[in-house]
């Protein structure tokens, strides 16, 4: 990497954000009243060029090895599979994508390995530019959740292979090292077909360690495998990230995985950032209602209740008292948002307004996006809503808790009816109606008497997480 020049970058960051905003509304209003493919693909070259023209030459700072800043990719087809991705990888950190099916993981993972094209957005792979980069040119190994073992060859030259430049005593010195680390040295002389689940992925995890790459890309690498030997794999990799010290970007739809292997996990919903953080801040304090169900098992409960008179009161009339530190923070929430939403609508319409006249400019590209007021009527409903909390100093509200911060009682406490109890091992996932609303409590076999005559609940002093009833957004 050349000298950094601090004051050039910050310079170019300044002029970036400013263009890349003026940018992103025009690419993103053209899109969106696109019809014709020529146009499109007119439109994804342009993006492309001034993607490059901006970046080329340029360091970003060698603070971290991946960067990726507003990464958005359009299929073909219109499906915005990703939207304005951005986010800082240090070296050697062990970051995990995570999200429901469709959610956006694998085009995120694959834009970054260069098996898919950016079509917004710059990627920067230890401070330089590598949109254009061919994907043996980024440094980086992937792994797959289908091993991508060639059958026809032993283990030996499946790790062999794409290592052609070395010469053989290295070659053979790093496939003897990979193979020790990874317990797979009896298997050197079979064929992937001759081995076992776990085997062929330890293989094809050798395959990307024997070739030293600072960055190492796993989609899913464990979802073929059967549940223990997933839970051992699991442990195994972390381990193997230790010794190995390189940086992984791990894609999985499984909450446990994410929460036991990252440094970092990124929570994707629709091709849209949810949140980022470390797995205790993303279990403490989730964004919103959406993290919470997702993160946690089972997922924490959420229940419609109202804030009034500085309290939380559930359907059935019980309380739930909040501190004076959470009354103040829910109506600074209220506050803020009322001056966000005001702020967001204006900008909406000023955009919809420059559409309205690109499309009349450029009368072939079509009619306007249709989400417009859509969009709108979600930010006056919004604002409704919380133009009455401020005026009322209550609405409707979600109360979540976590299972584990629910105690049963058997004198007082909320009452409940018990649906059903499951005995799992060492602990009872507790089942029950409170306030006509399911919800799961998760207590220890030893303390778990039973319904007896009396069944009530106790909620652990500020454990409490209130969500905006509207947006779903975490208040305080
Ligand atoms: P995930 O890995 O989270 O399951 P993907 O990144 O595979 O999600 O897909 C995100 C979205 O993009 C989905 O709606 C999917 O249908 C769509 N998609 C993925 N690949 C293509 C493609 N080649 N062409 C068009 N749409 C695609």
């Amino acid at each position: 990497m050349g000298r950094i020049d601090m004051e050039k970058i910050r310079a170019w960051r300044e002029k970036s954000k400013a263009k890349s905003k003026a940018e992103k509304e025009a690419f993103g209003a053209e899109t969106a009243i696109l019809n014709a493919n020529s146009a499109y693909a007119k439109l994804v070259d342009r993006a492309e060029a001034e993607n490059k023209k901006e970046s080329q030459g340029l360091d970003v700072g060698n603070d971290y090895l991946v960067s990726c800043r507003h990464l958005t990719k359009i299929y073909a087809n219109r499906v915005e599979a990703v939207h304005d991705f951005n986010l800082d990888i240090k070296e050697g950190e062990f970051i995990v994508l995570v999200g429901p099916s469709g959610c956006g993981k694998s085009t995120t993972l694959r834009m970054i390995a260069g098996l898919e094209d950016i079509t917004y957005g710059s990627l920067f792979i230890d401070g330089k530019y590598s949109n254009d980069l061919l994907p043996k040119e980024r440094g980086v190994s992937m792994v797959f959740q289908s091993y991508a073992l060639y059958p026809h060859m032993s283990v030996y030259d499946n790790m062999a292979f794409g290592l052609s430049g070395l010469d053989k005593e290295e070659i053979d010195a790093r496939i003897k090292e990979a193979s020790a680390l990874l317990e797979i040295t009896p298997y050197l002389d079979r064929k992937p077909t001759a081995l076992s689940g776990g085997q062929c992925q330890r293989v094809a995890l050798g395959r990307a360690i024997v070739r030293k790459s600072r960055i190492f890309l796993l989609d899913e690498p464990l979802s073929n495998l059967d549940a223990k030997l997933r839970v051992q794999m699991r442990s195994e990799l972390v381990k193997l990230h230790e010794r190995l010290k390189n940086t992984m970007i791990y894609v999985t739809h499984d909450q446990t995985e994410a929460m036991t292997m990252a440094d970092r996990i990124v929570v994707l919903k629709n091709g849209y950032v949810m949140q980022i953080g470390t797995p205790r801040e993303i279990y403490d304090n989730p964004a919103n209602v959406f993290v919470a169900t997702f993160l946690g098992s089972p997922t924490m409960n959420i229940i419609e209740a109202r804030y009034e008179s500085k309290r939380i009161v559930f359907p059935n009339g019980e309380i739930y008292e909040l501190s004076a530190k959470e009354c103040k923070d829910l109506e600074a929430y209220y506050q803020n948002s009322l001056k966000s939403l005001k702020e967001r609508k204006k900008a909406l319409v000023e955009e919809h307004e420059q559409r309205q006249k690109l499309a009349e400019e450029r009368k072939a590209l079509g009619s306007l996006p249709p989400h417009f007021d859509e969009e709108l009527s979600e930010i006056d409903d919004r604002l409704d809503a919380v133009e009455d909390f401020i005026a009322h100093k209550a609405g409707r509200i979600y109360f979540g808790i976590r299972p584990e911060d629910v105690r049963i009682s058997n004198r007082g406490g909320y009452k409940a009816n018990l649906d059903v109890a499951e005995l799992l091992g060492a602990e009872y996932y507790v089942h029950v109606y409170f306030s006509n609303q399911k919800m799961v409590a998760k207590v220890s076999a030893e303390d778990y008497k039973g319904p007896g005559n009396g069944f009530g609940l106790i909620f652990a002093k500020g454990k409490g997480h209130l969500f905006d009833f509207v947006s779903g957004e975490r208040i305080g």
